[in-house]
């Protein structure tokens, strides 16, 4: 008895949800419009690897047009990239799987049809459109769905560490129960906030979600649409740009109709032993040279420039183009294996990955700078004083250690010139290289806080995994192999026997990697040696005097 009044209670509280839920009646007026996104490829989903994947589970329905492969928008897909690298910034063996993505036209009404068989049967007093409504619930009208535009998803997060998906309270698509809601009151404390963590995550990247069935979300659907409308007007903002959520709406295509793009199959996977992943910025005065020392280093990078991966051909490396402040947490979080960043930004984030070599690039120092006209003589002048800067974290701990007290560290994402300029603040901490900036801005230098280049960093555990530990080698022999070439020349000359007697001293002078070498007979000899660019001139100057011909100097490509 006490079981059947529980029962009528839970099933009043399901009841009650169900009211919230998007409609069909909801969706029905919303119109698609024919615009660019439409022609908008189709990507398949990587199946297997530590990053986002898509796994198709048959049980889950009755069709699969690309055996085994989940099938989304391009622009779904990047953005269910982006929900795996949050992901994995909260906890690096956590992986976004994607159970289903598009499902063709006639598949989306053969399910609706078995569904609405089902409930007729099951309940016999309903009306017309009460069964419309009621089946919806669980499988979208078709002219509405969100499946067959490719813009509809159902995901699910699985954990590497305890082998298991996360517990969302019910397994997806298990319609066995009503617990699929949403907001089930009859799951746990810790089911409900992974939920709320994967609705949050998903919404943070503009995904729809749905009350319905907690794994449900979806981009550029019509669900989306009204989804979209109702959070603008709720928040009463951005109303004059509601219309625009139209414009991205997606059409349906039945399954010829789609166009793929293959590109991201192998790109986005990780799914050869000793595959590793290298974060480098994207944009910024350390892309170009971290490129140029990739590709010095023999590695052949391919970056279309638009998408956040780039692929090697000959090397197992992808490289995944990020903001240079997100480098050291995604290296941290094992979301990339090693990152190359400047080491300034490493140290302001108390990074847990290790630096494994300078680079010796994007050379610059953190300093502190005051106005051209400032009374401040010393870094003890500014004891009670404002100090505005980007990098908060080195410049409070710099003080602390200097023990100049009572020093208010302001911090500013940018331009902290300004601070100074509009008298907000009495000086910067800021990074400077040539000092042009400073000049630009009337300010001049006080302090150095600390010089910086470029580091690659790699994640703590990596060298444990010996597959990968094998590929960073791989790559640090072949940088090292770049980085002693680049301070060295190759010479090579021409001189007589006699003249010979003079060489050794000239070259033992010079900062020499190695021995020469001399070629040929005693009347004239051709001298190969290898030294440091420093001293070429100098060199070469010397060895005129001697009567040395035919000088020509090198570039070395590597020194190994
Ligand atoms: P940005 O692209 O301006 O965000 O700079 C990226 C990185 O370049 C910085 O974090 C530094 O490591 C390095 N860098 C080298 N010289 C400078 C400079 N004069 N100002 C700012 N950053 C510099």
């Amino acid at each position: 008895m006490i079981d059947a009044k529980f029962q009528q209670y839970k099933d009043d509280e399901y009841t009650n949800l169900e009211k919230s839920f998007v409609t069909y009646a909801d969706l029905v007026g919303i119109n698609f419009l024919n615009s660019t996104t439409d022609a908008e490829p189709f990507v398949t989903l990587p199946t297997f690897g530590h990053g986002l994947i898509g796994k198709y589970v048959k049980k889950y329905d009755i069709e699969n047009i690309e055996k085994q492969n989940v099938i989304v928008r391009e622009t779904v897909y990047r953005k269910l990239l982006n929900v795996d690298t949050v992901l994995k910034r909260r906890n690096a063996d956590w992986q976004l799987v994607v159970v289903y993505g598009y499902r063709s036209r006639d598949i989306q009404q053969q399910l609706f049809n078995d569904e609405q068989e089902k409930i007729k049967i099951e309940n016999p007093g309903l009306s017309e459109n009460e069964i419309t409504e009621n089946v919806h619930r669980r499988i979208a009208v078709p002219s509405v769905a969100g499946h067959p535009t490719g813009g509809a998803v159902d995901v699910t997060i699985y954990d590497f560490e305890n082998k298991c998906f996360l517990d969302f309270g019910t397994e997806v698509r298990d319609f066995s129960t009503r617990d699929v809601y949403f907001k089930s009151p009859f799951i746990s404390k810790q089911q409900k906030d992974n939920r709320s963590l994967l609705r949050k995550i998903m919404c943070n990247e503009g995904f729809a979600p749905y009350d319905g069935e907690w794994w449900h979300f979806s981009y550029g659907d019509k669900e989306w649409a009204f989804y979209s409308r109702r959070q603008a007007s709720r928040n009463k903002s951005d109303i004059l740009s509601v219309d625009n959520y139209d414009k991205y709406l997606y059409a349906q295509k039945s399954s010829s109709e789609l166009v793929y793009v293959d590109k991201y199959r192998d790109s986005a996977v990780v799914p050869q032993v000793g595959f590793i992943r290298l974060a480098i910025q994207k944009k910024g005065r350390l892309t170009e040279d971290t490129i140029n020392i990739l590709t010095k280093s023999g590695i052949d990078v391919a970056h279309d420039g638009g998408s956040f991966f780039g692929k090697c051909h000959n090397f197992p490396l992808e490289i995944l183009f990020v903001r240079d402040d997100d480098i050291p947490s995604l290296v941290d979080a094992g979301a990339a294996d090693i990152g190359i960043v400047g080491k300034n930004t490493y140290d302001e984030l108390d990074c847990k990955s290790e630096i494994v070599k300078n680079l010796g690039f994007g050379r610059c120092a953190l300093a502190i700078a005051i106005p051209e006209d400032s009374n401040i003589e010393s870094i003890f002048d500014l004891s009670g004083k404002k100090v505005a800067t980007s990098y908060p974290n080195s410049a409070k701990k710099f003080f602390d250690e200097a023990n100049v007290s009572d020093v208010e560290v302001v911090p500013l994402s940018g331009s902290v010139e300004m601070a100074v300029t509009i008298g907000y603040a009495d000086a910067i901490v800021d990074l400077v290289s040539t000092g042009g900036s400073l000049r630009q801005n009337k300010l001049k230098f006080l302090h150095k806080i600390f010089d910086s280049e470029s580091v690659l960093v790699a994640n703590k555990d990596v060298f444990s995994n010996k597959d990968k530990s094998t590929t960073i080698n791989r790559l640090l022999i072949r940088i090292n192999g770049y980085l002693s070439a680049k301070s060295y020349k190759r010479i090579m000359f021409s001189v007589s026997a006699e003249q010979l007697k003079f060489v050794n001293p000239i070259l033992s002078q010079a900062k020499l990697l190695h021995a020469h070498d001399v070629l040929g007979g005693a009347e004239q000899n051709i001298v190969n040696a290898i030294i440091k660019k420093s001293s070429v001139w100098d060199i070469v100057e010397k060895l005129r005097e001697i009567g040395a011909t035919d000088i020509v100097l090198h570039d070395i490509e590597s020194i190994i």
